[in-house]
């Protein structure tokens, strides 16, 4: 048994796949396209392991998934692969649109005709698993409750708004056709190997560099953060035992406000390089993204009462061993400044 994997090289993806193929469970077969994010050194560790396939292309390509799911005999998508960063969407929304919804709805229509073709006991396991974001909730105000499951999508990015296009399409495919999905929305993941485009590995590879650390506006604007590992175990958890049709939120309880998260990474590296390097100097106010939300949460309630799912990573530690990752990662930054 397989399952596929896609934007497997990417932040979330690669470390999706590396916790899987830590443990005894199914082989992976990876497809990403390899654009500016997805990055091979990011599976360096399983490059050696006769559980992991990687293949370069493209979600949108139906021949070849199609090919994939039935050479594989796939018992699952796990389906990572998108564009990823606001900035980018509000510059060039058209990339968005093609890879995230129309992406998506050939990786849909793909799974649609493969699960047709299965017999009955593999077409009862076979799960889609749509990993998705709280941006798709839009925005909260200070005094507001965190959004549940049952809150109606509000996108205001071209970034939320495709990755929540996409997710009505993944829902209309299971009403429809019966396909048996599950949706993610998973709040601001952080840890080792993502593009340092966020704004945590961002403000620390800029620190290492002597370079200005950007905030948006007055920095006051809120996000929930999650460590990666706990995202992955949950996705885990998602796929194995939850109940297709389902959403489920994935959260830390833990908003955080972004010139505080920038502030304690100054304090870490000043902590981790030398006693006289004063980083929160090179903190830099600049003129805030058109659009920004101010404030996402999550009510994860469900996750932790139906599938017993909750974050071991304080964001103290998880930060802590995130400032600590990339310092001791200089030749995998190197690796991301060509993109
Ligand atoms: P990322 O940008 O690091 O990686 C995306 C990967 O997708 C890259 O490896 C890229 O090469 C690949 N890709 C892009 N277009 C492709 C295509 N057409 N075909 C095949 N591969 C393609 O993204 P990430 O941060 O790892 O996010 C992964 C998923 O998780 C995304 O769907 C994102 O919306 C979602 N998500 C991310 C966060 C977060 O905080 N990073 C939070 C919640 C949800």
């Amino acid at each position: 048994m397989t399952i596929l994997v896609t934007g497997g090289a990417g932040f979330i993806g690669s470390n999706f796949v590396r916790d899987w193929l830590s443990g005894p469970g199914e082989a992976v077969l990876n497809l990403d396209l390899l654009k500016y994010a997805g990055n091979l050194r990011n599976l360096d560790e399983v490059r050696n392991d006769e559980r992991h396939v990687f293949v370069k292309g493209d979600i949108s390509d139906r021949s070849l998934v199609d090919v994939l799911l039935r050479d594989h005999a796939v018992s699952a998508i796990v389906h990572f692969a998108a564009e990823t960063h606001v900035d980018r969407s509000i510059q060039d929304p058209g990339v968005f649109v093609r890879t995230n919804i129309l992406g998506t709805y050939s990786l849909l229509e793909a799974a649609r005709h493969y699960c047709v073709s299965l017999d009955e006991s593999s077409r009862a396991r076979f799960r889609f698993l749509y990993v998705s974001t709280d941006e798709v909730y839009g925005p909260l105000k200070d005094a507001d409750r965190p959004f549940d499951e049952s809150c109606a999508y509000r996108p205001t990015s071209p970034y939320s708004a495709t990755k929540a296009s996409a997710s009505h399409l993944v829902c209309a495919w299971f009403k429809t056709f019966g396909l048996p999905v599950l949706i993610a929305n998973c709040s601001n993941s952080y840890g080792p190997f993502q593009f340092p485009e966020k704004l945590i590995p961002k403000v620390i590879v800029n620190a290492l560099a002597e370079k200005p650390l950007p905030v948006y506006g007055d920095g006051r604007q809120i996000r929930d953060w999650l460590h990666v590992s706990d995202h992955c175990r949950a996705l885990r958890a998602v796929l194995k035992r939850g109940n297709p049709g389902e959403t489920y939120n994935i959260g830390g309880w833990n908003e955080q406000a972004n010139i505080d998260v920038v502030r304690a990474i100054c304090i870490l590296l000043d902590e981790f390089r030398a006693p006289h390097i004063h980083h929160e100097r090179l903190i830099t106010r600049v003129t805030d993204r058109p659009g920004h939300d101010r404030r996402y949460a999550l009510n994860t309630s469900r996750i932790e009462r139906d599938l017993d799912w909750r974050p071991k990573y304080s964001f103290q530690a998880g930060l802590r061993a995130t400032v600590r990752w990339y310092l001791d990662h200089p030749e995998w930054i190197a690796s991301t400044q060509s993109s």
